[in-house]
């Protein structure tokens, strides 16, 4: 099997060598993608990706849907009989991609996660109301749900204001440190 790229700073590169090697591990059963409860909504879906990065099409697998639907839920690794770490597999292409520039299949999904990211960074917690509000006025759709987001309010679903955890100091410089940072 070729072996995947290595990353443009080098970081990942001890990362996609033992990548590569659990995916050799592969004898393309499918249960992967059986077991995916977002498989329907994938372009390829996580068989088709292993089997695309054994056959040395890195390019195309990174273009996939599958990288940014995929929500670690860990089904595919848990059912894959060469317990192949898919979910880790699909983040470091996702980095990579992102570190790369390579364009995103699903730009709205993209700019949604990177909503949640800075939201954790911000307050140490996930803001509802801030991250949908943010990410509607991102993508010019801030009425689409506007009466679901008010009922959700008015029955105390969504909070009204942000509060932050005790230590969000820390989870901040989490988010600052260089590897996270460019994740
Ligand atoms: S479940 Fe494992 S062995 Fe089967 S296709 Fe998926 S990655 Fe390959
Ligand atoms: S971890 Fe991702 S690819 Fe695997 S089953 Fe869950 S959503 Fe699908």
């Amino acid at each position: 099997m070729p072996a995947l790229p290595s990353t443009q700073d080098g970081q990942n590169d001890l990362v996609l060598k033992s990548i590569s090697r659990q995916l050799r591990r592969c004898y393309q059963c499918g249960a992967c993608s059986n077991g995916c409860p977002l498989y329907s909504f994938m372009d390829l879906g996580p068989t088709k990706i292993v089997r695309l990065l054994n056959l040395g099409f890195f390019e195309e697998a990174l273009k996939s849907t599958t990288l940014w639907l995929c929500v670690e839920c860990q089904n595919c690794s848990m059912v894959c009989p060469n317990a192949i770490p898919i979910p880790s597999v699909l983040r470091k292409l996702k980095e990579w991609a992102v570190l790369n520039n390579v364009p995103v299949a699903l730009p709205e999904v993209a700019g949604f996660q990177k909503q949640m990211r800075e939201s954790i960074a911000r307050y140490g917690r996930i803001h509802e109301l801030n991250v949908v509000l943010k990410h509607r006025l991102s993508s010019g759709q801030i009425v689409s749900d506007a009466i679901l987001g008010i009922k959700m309010l008015i029955k105390h679903k969504l909070d009204f204001l942000p509060s932050k955890v005790r230590n969000y100091r820390e989870i901040r410089q989490i988010f600052e440190l260089p590897a996270v940072r460019h994740a």
